[in-house]
């Protein structure tokens, strides 16, 4: 055993391979237990346990829960750092400028109080579900994650460190250290909107976050808008954007139309019918707009 790790057996070994439990307690301890017995991370468990289901974990567990130094959030003169152990209810806490309104109410709609208490903004990216609302508001303030391992740390942009359904970039023996936002648009106003089959603990059918900055004259100076659940990796509508900028601040709902959707492509599943969300979207994308012109937090 090269590590320092605390550990333990979680099971009976599965073809000659012994599955343990390791817990370690700094991110340097935690890269180099990846990097020598592999493993999957457990962080606050809330997609990782219900993935399982009555199996037991494939392989050695490396719970970094513990590791305090990649925990909380810290404002610097060119970026804001979200810790990736940051829970939501943390982030919920936390005084941050007003761009971030819109990730506060992402937050404040994933699952409920009890997930929120232990789910982090790492879990939900690197679990790369379609439908998880951390992805559109991040999306939106154009964050990069911060990836680290025994080689080193790299920064990658959140538009491509999710690559399709379940799948990222991340190496098996990198942990997702930070969610790094520029602070480009602090003051500018941002909301979130979700749809789901009822308006408490459900998965979203569509969620749409914005992100809107407007000159002394009120015309849009900059404007972002993230959709999710609409297409396997949430997606900025890009032309949408580029359209709004120079538009009369209190007009831009009516801007949208269905060609600013073209990107999307979203499918039929149990909650929605692609046309049901193509639909919803449109009508979403128009009311966060709306929100965020209007200024006050949906959260
Ligand atoms: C009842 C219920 C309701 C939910 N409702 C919502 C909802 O409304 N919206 C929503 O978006 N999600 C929802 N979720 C999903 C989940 O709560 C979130 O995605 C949460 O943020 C996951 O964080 P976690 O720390 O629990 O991740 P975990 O379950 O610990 O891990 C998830 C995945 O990420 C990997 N991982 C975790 N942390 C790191 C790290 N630091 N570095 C590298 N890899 C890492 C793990 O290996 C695993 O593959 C719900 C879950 C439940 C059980």
């Amino acid at each position: 055993m090269t590590t320092n790790a605390a550990h333990f057996a979680i099971g009976p070994s599965l073809r000659g391979i012994n599955r343990l439990y390791y817990r370690p307690r700094t991110l340097q301890e935690a890269v180099h237990t990846l990097a020598s017995h592999g493993g999957q991370i457990l962080s606050g468990g809330t997609d990782f346990f219900p993935a399982l289901g009555e199996r037991p974990a494939p392989s050695s567990v490396v719970d970094v829960s513990g590791l305090e130094e990649i925990r909380g959030i810290s404002i610097e003169p060119a970026q804001t750092r979200i810790g990736g152990l940051t829970t939501w209810t943390e982030l919920l806490r936390t005084p941050l400028p007003r761009s971030f309104d819109a990730l506060k109410c992402a937050a404040s709609e994933i699952g409920s109080i009890q997930i929120q208490n232990r789910g982090t903004v790492a879990g939900n990216l690197c679990n790369a579900s379609p439908a998880a609302d951390g992805v559109p508001p991040l999306l939106a303030l154009d964050a990069e994650i911060e990836l680290v391992s025994t080689s080193g740390m790299r920064r990658v942009r959140l538009q491509d460190f999710i690559v399709g359904n379940r799948k990222t970039l991340r190496r098996p023996d990198e942990v997702l250290a930070a969610e790094i936002v520029p602070r480009k648009l602090d003051d500018a106003h941002s909301a979130f909107r979700k749809l789901g089959a009822r308006r408490y603990l459900v998965i979203s059918i569509a969620m749409v976050a914005a992100i809107v900055n407007t000159d002394d004259a009120g015309y849009v100076s900059d404007a972002r808008v993230a959709v999710g659940s609409c297409s396997v990796v949430a997606q900025r509508l890009t032309e949408l954007e580029r359209d709004l900028v120079g538009a009369r601040a209190h007009r831009l709902a009516e801007l949208v139309t269905p060609r600013h959707l073209a990107s999307l492509s979203p499918i039929d599943d149990v909650r929605a019918t692609a046309e049901y969300r193509r639909d919803a979207a449109l009508t979403l994308v128009g009311r966060t707009l709306a929100d965020c012109v209007r200024g006050s937090p949906t959260w």
